[in-house]
């Protein structure tokens, strides 16, 4: 039998990887959002459309879950797989929840790995994953 962490009703934070743009001044309008014609029109700027930046890359990192500050766990899924039908052939474990905040039978799927018991060791977690990342660039 397949040991879980997590048993219906504990109180867990879970962790997420965001991808945010990184932003830089549009380089065709200099971050005006426009263009001035000779005539004294003004154009919206094609590249930014106005906004004055455009993205310039996309950072991803790993933080606690913004949309859900704590999440109680209301469905623990086991999965135990044989890999062939042969005796002493491998087997897969995995361990997923559902979380009452995030959907329970719809919703978000956690993995184990992604849940935390604690906000100080959900954060510890993401400081070594965010770690990990910068020193394999
Ligand atoms: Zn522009």
């Amino acid at each position: 039998m397949l040991e879980h962490k997590y048993d219906l009703g504990d109180v867990v934070y879970g962790i997420r990887r965001y991808n945010e743009p990184v932003m830089e001044t549009c380089s065709q309008c200099g971050g005006e959002g426009q263009h001035t014609w000779k005539s004294g029109s003004k154009v919206r700027c094609s590249l930014c459309w106005g906004s004055g930046t455009v993205t310039r890359d996309h950072y991803s990192h790993w933080t606690l879950d913004r949309n859900h500050a704590v999440l109680c766990i209301g469905q623990v899924r086991v999965k135990c797989t044989q890999v062939s039908q042969y005796p002493g052939a491998d087997v897969q474990k995995s361990v997923k929840y559902m979380c009452w905040q995030s959907g329970v039978g719809g919703g978000t799927l956690w993995a184990e790995k992604d849940l935390w018991p604690s906000k100080a060791e959900a954060r510890a977690e993401c400081a070594r994953r965010n770690q990990e990342a910068a020193d394999a660039k």
